[in-house]
């Protein structure tokens, strides 16, 4: 899809400076799934840029920017992404966004802004996704002090593509990270013994250092079933969800949590049986049941669906 996307930039075009002033710029979301229960857990934003012709993606284009320009952008993602998130949060949908962040944005004063946009739209810091790429060459120093603040506050700080650029390891032993997003070309390599090699080593050395995996590019459900069985623990792609419009993930999202109407029925089950809510918890999370908002079952979710239960018969026959 990003070539075709990237076939369309051919045509003649005003630049991708003051596209956020003409209101030209919009993001996707991609949803990022746990691959062990496969519930939604959050989804990383993407940015497009919508022209005559079509969209396009980052690929296309952001090699013409330069740093005012980043900033620009930067802040127009953070701050979409993060009202997005918040309004999703109020309908209990997506409960996580990632945002990719260039590293000619990394300053101080940028790590404020971040700070601020938490704040503006009432979001938990551990909401948010920090994701930076090792082939944008992070200067080491500036990067760790940067990457070290964002984590102390609360949020998560991914190394994005990881194994793509010649530095993963230097990057890895220099940043504070809490995430490693395996890149997609290992993924499509899977079942060649290096591809697997690779990917077993990351998530080794994720383990080690307390980072959590996430593998981009899934495709097929047998990636998915390798990836699991190596101990990746998040995934996105196209078996799951290309990336799509705000509408789109809202929609994606309670689909996902629709599968989990058979909670309902398995709480009320165990609830006869005189199981407590914290047994009843414990047993839908070990058999991997999407909890409300695509997290882990809690006994205070538990006995909130219980003490609705009344009012089921009652709302379906006004329905
Ligand atoms: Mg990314
Ligand atoms: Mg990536």
């Amino acid at each position: 899809m990003t070539a075709a996307l990237a076939g369309e930039t051919l045509f003649a075009r005003p630049g991708i400076r003051g596209a956020v002033r003409r209101g030209e710029l919009l993001l996707h979301y991609q949803p990022i799934v746990e691959l062990g229960s496969r519930r939604p857990v959050g989804a990383e934003a993407l940015l497009r840029w919508q022209q005559p012709t079509g969209l396009s993606a980052p690929g296309a284009f952001w090699h013409e920017t330069d740093g005012p320009c980043v900033q620009e952008i930067g802040q127009f993602v953070l701050d979409t992404a993060c009202r997005q998130l918040a309004a999703w949060r109020a309908e209990g949908l997506c409960a996580e966004v990632s945002v990719n962040t260039d590293p000619r944005e990394l300053s101080r004063c940028w790590v404020a802004s971040v700070y601020d946009a938490l704040a503006r739209n009432g979001l938990p810091a551990a909401a948010l996704n920090v994701e930076l790429t090792e082939t944008s060459r992070i200067d080491a120093a500036d990067g760790a002090e940067i990457a070290a603040a964002l984590i102390r506050h609360g949020i998560g700080v991914a190394l994005d593509d990881a194994g793509t650029g010649f530095n993963a390891l230097a990057a890895v032993s220099e940043l504070p990270l809490t995430e490693l997003k395996i890149d997609r070309s290992f993924v499509a390599r899977l079942g060649d013994p290096r591809a697997d090699a690779l990917v077993r080593g990351l998530v080794a050395i994720s383990r080690e250092l307390g980072m959590r995996t996430v593998a981009e590019g899934v495709e097929t459900e047998q990636q998915a079933q390798i990836l699991e069985h190596y101990g990746v623990q998040r995934a996105q792609g196209y078996l799951f969800s290309r990336p799509v419009a705000p509408e789109g993930l809202a929609n994606y999202w309670r689909r996902a949590s629709d599968l989990a109407g058979g909670a309902r029925r398995l709480i009320e089950e165990l609830a006869t049986t005189g199981a407590s809510p914290a047994t009843i918890a414990a047993v839908l999370n070990r058999r991997g049941t999407p909890g409300p908002n695509g997290r882990n079952w809690r006994p205070a979710s538990v006995a909130r669906v219980l003490a609705s239960a009344v009012e089921l018969p009652r709302q379906r026959r006004q329905g």
